[in-house]
């Protein structure tokens, strides 16, 4: 008799974010390099990590170096030595939040935001044109709108309001982005994000997605606040963004997150740029991230936190992670790590750096090799060898 063939399955292209520096498989992880640097770190460790593209901002970078000095050495690429994907964040989440935070609603106008800088005093004004010809000037390959943010305690008006703001900033946004195309007679331009606002209102969510996708939005943010007030991920908020755009855009999963967040947004779509301070934060403070040998799973038990400055580490030799193959991993134990926070060594804060992102990146590894899997075939989601 002869032997049964294996079924064929259907190859699914990966998903990738496309941009004029490169195009990277998503899901993706970008660190924090909001003045143009991820702390501690120099674009050949980021490699060395498996770093693909990191997020600047635009707006604390427009207030300094300002753009013209990135301009004229070619841009934040060539000015911060970086090869890989540069995204720019329009700086809008943490103005806005601050102004309303602050009570200061009136400096939200229908055209966009004026405010006196906190830093020194001087008058600033954040619209959409403004945002977009910074983030051309900066020679971004990824460019977000500005958006209002709908705050997590907004009345259902205030939340329309928002909405509102945002679809129109859009429009305004997107025709600054076509006269910037054509001014610098651009054929590879950078790819252009809407940020869909709507807070936990899935109608209003939908109203903004559909507007966005309207004026031309060819990635889509997660906007407002991903985590509800107890901490817990909104899952179904990002289910409906994931359901509601078009199938082939990225998207930005902006400020998310802890790496059982990333799992969990992973389970529901595999087009997720995630971006966010926490592993080089925490790295800095000596909080460390460690596989389990256990599956990926929403709920975390997959890792631990390794806290490098806990007495019993001055006695461990091992590395913070036995499996990481990073460059603090394959050659330091964590008592000499220990001791390098203890003596407030410089170089204890890149080590660690380079140890977490590796930890994140590993993670995106399996992420991908699960959502692979998923297109394949039934099976589950990234299944942790480590
Ligand atoms: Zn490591």
């Amino acid at each position: 008799m002869p032997r049964m063939s294996p079924p064929v399955m259907p190859v699914v292209p990966a998903p990738v974010l496309a941009t004029p520096h490169g195009t990277v498989e998503l899901p993706t992880f970008l660190p924090d390099g909001t003045r143009a640097a991820v702390r501690s770190t120099d674009p050949r460790d980021l490699r060395e990590v498996g770093i693909e593209a990191v997020m600047c901002n635009a707006f604390h970078l427009a207030q300094r170096p300002g753009v013209r000095p990135v301009k004229r050495v070619g841009g934040l690429r060539r000015f911060m030595a970086w090869d890989g994907v540069v995204v720019t964040d329009s700086g809008g989440f943490q103005v806005l939040s601050l102004l309303r935070r602050q009570g200061q609603h009136s400096a939200i106008r229908p055209g966009g935001v004026v405010f006196r800088n906190p830093a020194d005093g001087t008058k600033v004004e954040l619209t959409p044109q403004r945002v977009i010809e910074w983030q051309f000037g900066l020679g971004s390959g990824v460019v977000i709108a500005l958006d209002d943010c709908t705050g997590p305690e907004d009345s259902p008006a205030e939340v329309v309001a928002s909405v509102d703001r945002t679809i129109r900033w859009f429009r305004d946004t997107r025709t600054a982005f076509d006269l910037q195309c054509r001014q610098r007679r651009l054929e590879n331009p950078p790819l252009l994000v809407g940020v869909v606002q709507g807070g936990a209102d899935p109608d209003q969510r939908k109203r903004c997605v559909e507007a966005l996708v309207e004026a031309g939005a060819q990635g889509f943010g997660f906007g407002g606040w991903p985590l509800d007030g107890n901490g817990v991920l909104e899952r179904e908020m990002f289910a409906l963004l994931s359901a509601s755009t078009p199938p082939e855009a990225p998207l930005f999963a902006l400020g998310v997150g802890k790496p059982e967040h990333l799992v969990a947004l992973c389970q529901i779509d595999r087009r997720w740029v995630f971006d966010c301070t926490i592993p080089t934060r925490d790295a800095r403070h000596g909080r460390l991230y460690a596989f389990n040998n256990a599956p990926l799973a929403a709920d975390g038990s997959f890792y631990q936190n390794v806290h490098i400055l806990d007495e019993r580490n001055h006695r461990i030799d091992e590395p913070i992670c036995p499996t990481c193959d990073c460059p603090t991993c394959t050659r330091y134990g964590r008592s000499y790590l220990h001791h390098l926070f203890r003596v407030r060594d410089g170089q204890a804060d890149r080590l660690a750096t380079l140890h977490n992102l590796r930890f994140y990146t590993r993670l995106i590894e399996q992420l991908r090799a699960g959502g692979r899997a998923l297109a394949a075939g039934p099976a589950e989601i990234g299944d942790d060898d480590t």
